[in-house]
């Protein structure tokens, strides 16, 4: 049995990248940037008055002195000194004229005659320096700089970024085909009144709750019975996608006829189990550029296949970074009984130091499990009990 390291490994190994596509700016937040932005202009693109005053020459200034100032400059005005000018009333967000380095804020000066046009003022500041409350143009960023990287998510600062740059259309990652097909003679449509017997599906949720962070609406959600060629002509339909993700049906059990099938249609299997718990029954291959992950049935299984396998798979497809596990300390103490590696809900808790607190649940079949959790922990495989302090590799849901 391979381990979780190895299987990651080959499922990366197998990733198709995506394409390229362009959407208006307003359709672009949660879609990944594909190429770099860099700056088309200096930012601020000009020396620019960070504050409501007078902008005068620094090494002029004088506390003592009456100024004469007989203009104001707005935002959204050009601004030029007249010959002899010395200073002019400035408001936020305006040119700075040429001539002129530093900014006096209005609290700091006192009007001693309004006048029109010549008002009559003088400045109470302790001292004037040069670029005093000014922005200097290009102190953000310089023309031609690189300001985000390919492969970045579009969040709230990056689209008003993109939209201070000019980009009304923007360049982003296609989303992948996503088929969904659940498996199982008990199981039912949430819609449905389950008889005794039957179990509503909660797996293709879980699944889209992953795909629909990358702005990925699965193409078709089918719930398929038991029966070889009711699967058979689902997979068959299936393959048409580039992602094919099944639930159920992949164990050791009579029922669990979904590995054989997928290998008599073709399905390259790359591997069938990896050493974890829970999720230990999964598949996983390949047809065409078609990628298939058989994950197991149960609930939990399905959510932490999904976070540690699917979730890198779909980043590294959109031409992202793989999130690496961030590592906190174990508040508590945890046993477990075999040597597979186990993933279990966990909770924030802040003392001193913020750690993770071991949810309780009942095993994979228990659909409250991850339930309030922070993420999941994982317990080393050759480690049969954790315990306080000790630090683990924690994965954000
Ligand atoms: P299997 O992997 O097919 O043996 O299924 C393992 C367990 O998961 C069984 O108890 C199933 O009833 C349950 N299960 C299978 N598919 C689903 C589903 N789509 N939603 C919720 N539970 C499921
Ligand atoms: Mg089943």
């Amino acid at each position: 049995m391979i381990s979780i390291e190895e299987a990651l490994t080959k499922i990366l190994a197998e990733v198709s990248k995506s394409n390229l596509e362009s959407v208006p700016l307003a359709e672009s937040l949660g879609r990944i940037l594909a190429g770099d932005v860099k700056a088309d202009r200096d930012y601020p693109p000009f020396h620019r008055s960070a504050m409501d005053g007078y902008a005068i020459k620094s090494k002029d200034f004088d506390p003592s002195k009456i100024y004469h100032c007989k203009k104001e400059i707005f935002a959204g005005m050009e601004s030029k000194l007249d010959p002899g000018e010395e200073i002019v009333k400035i408001m936020t967000g305006a040119v700075v004229p040429e001539g002129l380095d530093a900014v006096v804020k209005i609290e700091d000066s006192q009007e001693i005659e309004s006048g029109n046009p010549i008002s009559k003022v003088k400045l109470k500041s302790d001292q004037a320096f040069q670029f005093m409350n000014i922005a200097l143009q290009g102190e953000d960023l310089k023309k031609g700089e690189l300001v985000i990287g390919s492969g970045t998510v579009i969040g709230m600062s990056e689209i008003s970024l993109l939209a201070s740059l000019g980009f009304d259309i923007v360049p982003v990652r296609t989303l992948p085909k996503v088929s969904i097909i659940s498996t199982g003679n008990e199981v039912v449509s949430v819609g449905s009144k389950p008889l005794p017997y039957q179990i509503r599906d909660s797996n293709s949720y879980s699944l889209i709750a992953i795909l629909n962070r990358y702005k990925i609406q699965p193409n078709s959600i089918e719930l398929v019975p038991d029966d070889e060629l009711k699967i058979t002509e689902a997979l068959q339909k299936g393959l048409e996608s580039d992602i094919l993700l099944l639930s159920g049906g992949v164990s050791m059990g009579s029922m669990d006829l979904i590995p054989p099938l997928l290998e008599k249609l073709g399905v390259k299997k790359i591997f069938h189990k990896v050493s974890l718990k829970p999720g230990k029954p999964i598949w996983f291959g390949k047809k065409g550029k078609t990628v298939v992950f058989g994950l197991p049935g149960n609930p939990f299984s399905v959510q932490v296949c999904a976070r540690i396998f699917l979730d890198p798979y779909i980043r590294s497809y959109l031409g992202m970074e793989i999130s690496r596990p961030l590592r906190f300390p174990f508040y508590g103490k945890r046993k477990k009984k075999n040597s597979l590696p186990e993933f279990f809900p966990v909770i924030f808790e802040t003392r001193e130091k913020t750690g993770l607190r071991a949810k309780s649940f009942n095993g994979s079949g228990d659909i409250r499990a991850g339930l309030s959790s922070d993420g999941i922990a994982l317990h080393p495989g050759e480690q049969s009990e954790i315990s306080e302090e000790d630090i683990l590799d924690f994965y954000p849901w």
